[in-house]
């Protein structure tokens, strides 16, 4: 079985996350040595985040602009920034 590297969900290094005991919710947890900072696994693909990412993913390819995708979504530019971060990593990595 071969472990996916974990990417740090705050400044998205692969290389510097290491395991850090389970949540209550029995999420695995990881602290990333890049930043000092602490997340769980995959919320990015699941759940809220998931789905914003993917909503913006199709107003991506209908062509909507950084602008309309925040007032559709009711995001800020900077946290759109970071979800289109994802989104190019998601891409690379496939
Ligand atoms: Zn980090």
């Amino acid at each position: 079985m071969k472990a996916a590297a974990i990417m740090c969900h705050h400044c998205g290094r692969r290389n510097c996350v290491r395991r850090h005991g389970r949540a209550r919710s029995g999420l695995q947890r990881y602290y990333c040595s890049g930043c000092s900072r602490t997340f769980q696994s995959s919320y990015i693909y699941q759940g809220n985040e998931g789905n914003i990412l993917r909503q913006i993913e199709a107003l991506h390819a209908k062509g909507k602009n950084q602008m309309d995708i925040c007032r559709s979504l009711g995001i800020t530019a900077m946290v759109l920034d970071r979800y289109l971060y994802l989104i190019s990593i998601e891409n690379k990595t496939r």
